[in-house]
């Protein structure tokens, strides 16, 4: 097993200001329109989101004040070791998580990125999340390298089980006794595999790679950029200053629904798309 198959947190070093809603400005405007421009010239655009581009559906990131590690310790109750050893705590988190998401609806995020890969522009979404909203929103070629909350399976067997089963109160069993859980990437778990080789081989022939919405500090995932950054162009949107930022083409400062609707505009107005 090769280490970075198994999900880790990266340093906590890209932590900036925690500004409120940074709107795109007239100073940015020039990068915009740059990332615009890129993206209407290119022949094979790659998005890549993470929490931040679900954060307008009323979906808690991560780390964020009201974010979902706020009062956790995300090794001890998303872990496979805490579904092994604390296993009240953990399903007691993914119930709060599943009753958050049943209600979700898609965003700005999700329509502008599956109207662009309806429109030919976009040829396919690598998503750390794992709500499912992009599929919702009409996306097609969705790479989830998290796994959906929206499955579940036995820990032990493997065998697929309705979701509903962990709204169950208490722990959701499967027949052969295992641990009935969510078929999403617990930290310390590697990636599923078939999904990994999706998005290293959707990420090398990206001459694009838009990020929407992603501190890029979560292993192995955040390896795609920095591999895309080589190949083509990378351009970043985050709402907060993140590691990679180095080594973009362009950073877009801003939240993803504002930056996205935004090069949206660009695109329209300029008869670019
Ligand atoms: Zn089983």
């Amino acid at each position: 097993m090769k280490n970075h198959h198994c999900m880790v947190w990266g340093t906590a070093g890209d932590i900036g200001d925690r500004g409120k809603g940074v709107i795109v400005v007239t100073r940015e405007e020039a990068r915009v329109r740059e990332a615009a421009e890129m993206i209407r010239a290119s022949r094979f655009l790659i998005a890549f989101t993470g929490a931040g581009a679900s954060t307008e559906s009323g979906l808690p990131d991560f780390r964020s004040p009201g974010g979902l590690w706020r009062d956790q310790n995300p090794v001890l109750v998303a872990s496979s070791w805490g579904l092994q050893r604390y296993p009240e705590r953990f399903f007691a988190f993914y119930r709060t998580r599943l009753s958050k998401m049943r209600g979700a609806q898609p965003n700005r995020v999700h329509s502008i990125l599956a109207t662009w890969e309806r429109q030919g522009l976009l040829r396919g979404v690598i998503t750390q999340n794992v709500d499912g909203l992009h599929q919702k929103a009409g996306s097609r070629n969705v790479v989830e390298l998290h796994g959906a909350l929206g499955r579940a399976h036995c820990d032990a067997c493997g065998r697929q089980h309705p979701a509903s089963r962990l709204e169950e109160r208490g722990i959701p069993r499967c027949a052969c006794g295992g641990l009935v859980r969510p078929s999403v990437v617990l930290f310390g778990e590697r990636l599923p595999t078939d999904a990994w080789d999706k998005a290293v081989y959707l990420t090398r022939r990206a001459d694009v790679f838009l990020v929407v919405g992603s501190s890029l500090t979560v292993a192995p995932a955040n390896l795609l950029p920095r591999m895309a950054a080589k190949v083509g162009r990378l351009v970043i949107c985050n709402r907060d200053p993140t590691p990679l930022d180095p080594l973009a083409h362009v950073v877009l400062r801003g939240t993803a629904g504002d930056v996205l609707e935004e090069i949206d505009r660009l695109l329209r107005h300029f008869r670019l798309l």
